[in-house]
């Protein structure tokens, strides 16, 4: 499943209207503090390195871009940039509560 439209809304929020029509919105500090980058995960261990205190809770994403067929990298406005996330994580964690 791939993302049909991307958009960042005032809010902080990021949304995504997908191929089959299906809305996600994520709330911009709950994706920042989930990335998977190598400086917020250890690589080796999978350990988390990040410290989600230290985000800002206002976070929000500043840019996100369309990589390939593989996912989205997402800018923050804390000035992280690195991280990519999947389009099939993006929607087995769709937070609205319904059938995916
Ligand atoms: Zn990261
Ligand atoms: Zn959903």
């Amino acid at each position: 499943m791939k993302p049909a439209r991307i958009e960042i809304f005032p809010s902080g929020e990021l949304g995504i209207v997908w191929e089959d029509g299906h809305e996600s919105f994520y709330p911009g500090k709950d994706l920042r503090c989930q990335c998977r980058c190598a400086l917020c995960v250890d690589e080796a261990t999978g350990r988390k390195i990040l410290d989600d205190a230290r985000v800002p809770g206002d976070v929000r994403p500043a840019r996100a871009d369309p990589v390939g067929n593989y996912g989205i990298n997402i800018a923050f406005s804390d000035g992280h940039s690195t991280g990519i996330y999947a389009n099939r994580w993006l929607r087995e964690h769709c937070p609205c509560g319904g059938p995916h």
